[in-house]
């Protein structure tokens, strides 16, 4: 168990089991109790063990530094109770083996078989301990009593328990997903970053090379983005980053992958998509971003964005060169006097 945050959720978690698991457990006792006549302090000892006992322990487990190893203190003291409470039902029969399976369920659930191979002996100790003070005989006989105080717990215990533990498993499939999530997107703008992005592309590339499906790349750079940052501060530059890949998420279709590739460098994979198409899309991203950069009085000189476009071709040899053959686009684009969409021939592009 990690953080202090984590600890108290288990805590809370077990105080609700336990809360539930000592108030039927109470019966099979009573009845057993009950067969027995026994005196008036076993009664008042099985009342508060029952109901008030679980109460107790998550007070000292919430209060503690670490509750979670507090918690499993108490998880030991519980074998040590039910051990006692055994031996004072002179080993009952039925309501014994009922106890000790639903206590080894909960063990086993909260800390698996180490946590068990830990109670049990304590348990044992429990038992040991009552018997020889109490002089506890075996009497395994419980009656028609002892097995009607048996059946709510029968019935509801396990029920409750494994809906307990499908909703842990459902909150950590959702956790799982989660962090796969952020483990492919960009921190700052919510896009593929570029791990994922280059998985997009060797994706487009397998489906080229299995069925000659076109496929093409755009790979973009804002222009004179050190001067935004320069002049109106990293986090202006940021804000611009990310209004740049709602740009990029709002003019393509679901199918294709805006990724952030670093700095102020993005790409785009567009499945099933020639040149010329790629080629409008990239124009139609840049005149929009043209017209944001103009619209944009705060800054000193309007920023643009430089675009090259490159659709993947038999000379490509894997997705580092077709990734390649777009970079050198880009670069014209730049050489050529920036704010503008360049395409390249796979021939310019060693293989
Ligand atoms: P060019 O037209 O040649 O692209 O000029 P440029 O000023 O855009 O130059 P370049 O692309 O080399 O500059 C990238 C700058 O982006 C440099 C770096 O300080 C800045 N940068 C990189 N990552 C971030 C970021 O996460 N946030 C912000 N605000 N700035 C970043
Ligand atoms: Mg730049």
């Amino acid at each position: 168990m990690g953080t202090r945050d984590e600890g108290l959720q288990f805590v809370s978690l077990i105080h609700r089991l336990r809360t539930l698991g000592f108030a039927l457990g109470l019966w099979p006792v009573a009845a057993v109790l009950y067969r027995q006549q026994a005196p008036t302090w076993e009664w008042v000892l099985l009342a508060a063990n029952g109901l008030l006992w679980p109460h107790l322990a998550w007070q000292y487990a919430r209060r503690g530094v670490r509750p979670a190893q507090r918690e499993r203190f108490n998880l030991l003291a519980d074998a040590a109770m039910l051990g006692g409470w055994i031996a004072a039902m002179h080993f009952a029969l039925l309501p014994s083996v009922l106890l000790i399976t639903m206590m080894c369920m909960d063990r086993v659930g909260a800390g698996g078989w180490r946590l068990l191979g830990k109670a049990l002996p304590i348990g044992v100790a429990g038992c040991a301990l009552v018997a020889w003070i109490a002089g506890a005989t075996y009497q395994p006989g419980s009656g028609m009593l002892g097995l009607l105080a048996c059946l709510p717990m029968l019935g509801i215990y396990p029920v409750w328990l494994s809906t307990v533990t499908f909703r842990q498993a459902q909150r950590i499939r959702h956790r799982n997903r989660l962090l796969e999530q952020l483990n492919h997107t960009d921190m700052l703008t919510g896009i593929a970053n570029r791990a994922h992005w280059m998985d997009s592309a060797a994706r487009e590339m397998h489906r080229y090379l299995r069925n000659q499906r076109p496929a093409t790349l755009i790979l973009l750079d804002i222009d004179g983005f050190k001067q935004v940052n320069d002049s109106r501060g990293h986090a202006a530059g940021d804000a611009l980053l990310q209004q740049l890949a709602t740009v990029l998420h709002e003019s393509l279709r679901s199918v294709d992958t805006p990724g952030r590739l670093g700095g102020d460098e993005f790409g785009i994979v567009l499945p099933e998509t020639d040149l010329e198409h790629a080629r409008e899309v990239a124009e139609r991203i840049r005149q929009r971003v043209e017209r944001l950069g103009r619209a944009d009085e705060a800054l000193a000189r309007p920023y643009t964005l430089s675009l090259g476009v490159a659709q993947i071709g038999p000379r490509h040899a894997n997705v580092d060169a077709w990734v390649r053959q777009a970079d050198v686009a880009l670069y014209l684009a730049k050489a050529q006097g920036r704010n503008r969409v360049c395409t390249s021939s796979p021939e310019a592009v060693a293989p």
